[in-house]
């Protein structure tokens, strides 16, 4: 293996399909095969399936004006997953 691959594989990839094609916007970057953004902050520093969460989760929230706070957001989050007979 060419110890240059190493270098380069803590790139972002995207957490749903792997790839590492980005658009670069600055603060996120979109995915070129999934056109999903993803907030720079959190690719890398978080498990990928963290960050679809996340992803989801501010899908869902933005809905909720009033929910700034990150804990209650959670909390909500969580319930609307504990009402689902999965
Ligand atoms: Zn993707």
């Amino acid at each position: 293996m060419n110890p240059l691959d190493l270098m380069v594989e803590e790139k972002y990839h995207c957490p749903q399909c792997k790839k590492t094609d980005f658009v670069d916007y600055g603060e996120t970057v979109e995915c070129t095969t999934c056109l999903i953004e993803y907030d720079k902050k959190l690719l890398g520093k978080i498990p990928d399936d963290e960050i679809l969460s996340r992803q989801e989760m501010d899908g869902i929230l933005g809905e909720f004006e009033e929910l700034k706070d990150p804990k209650k957001a959670k909390k909500l989050y969580d319930s609307f997953f504990e009402d689902l007979d999965v």
